[in-house]
């Protein structure tokens, strides 16, 4: 569902670019409206949420899926926390759909998926992993890496039940926008992927806005 956001960047009170295969990772709080950007089109955001106040709480694709009554997420959509708590709502989206199945690329699953020489190749896991040690104030672990959401990503359920990763529907200025519900970690990594369509084998960088 494609609704427009009213807010307007210059009222915005932090912004942030993020290259591909950099991650993003910062507290924001209830009430605060969060922007990510597609600067140039077709890019994927690899995203995970955590409550502030109890990590362990986090994201939970498969509450949020069954609670919707939906499998895609978009301008509408509630995400749930594994305590099946609203964490936050999507309140605007001009890109139209995004994914939370298709999880987030790793080392290990680009060998499957693709050959064995991409196991060496950067992946959003390698960007999670690095944002988890380098930012240990927020207690977290490898542990704490688990189902995410892939923003502007494009995997459509096949009439059999299975996954097809497709050609990006974002374009350049497309954006999701998000209300917090509660205080949250945000954990973007910008897709760093070569492999597949999802950032159109060209990746580029995002663009992370917030608002009071
Ligand atoms: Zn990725």
């Amino acid at each position: 569902m494609i609704v427009k956001s009213a807010l307007q960047a210059s009222q915005s009170v932090y912004r942030e670019s993020v290259e591909s295969g950099d991650y993003y990772m910062r507290p924001l709080k209830a009430g605060q409206f969060l922007r990510i950007l597609d600067l140039q089109g077709n890019q994927a955001a690899d995203t995970l949420f955590y409550s502030e106040a109890d990590p362990t709480e986090r994201y939970s694709a498969i509450d949020t899926v069954r609670e919707q009554g939906n499998v895609y997420l978009t301008a509408g959509t509630v995400l749930m926390s594994t305590e099946n708590n609203p964490m936050l709502e999507i309140t605007a989206d001009t890109c139209g759909r995004h994914d939370t199945l298709g999880g987030a690329c790793a080392t290990e699953s680009n060998t499957v998926r693709y050959a064995l020489e991409k196991k060496c190749m950067h992946a959003c896991r390698d960007s999670y992993l690095l944002a988890v040690a380098e930012n240990e104030n927020f207690g977290m672990s490898k542990r704490d890496i688990t189902h995410n959401i892939n923003f502007f990503m494009n995997v459509p359920i096949t009439p059999e039940g299975g996954l097809s990763f497709e050609d990006g529907i974002s374009d350049a200025g497309k954006y999701v926008e998000l209300q917090a519900k509660m205080d949250v970690i945000v954990l973007i990594s910008n897709c760093p992927q070569l492999n597949n369509p999802c950032n159109a084998y060209n990746p580029t960088p995002i663009e992370v806005l917030i608002w009071d």
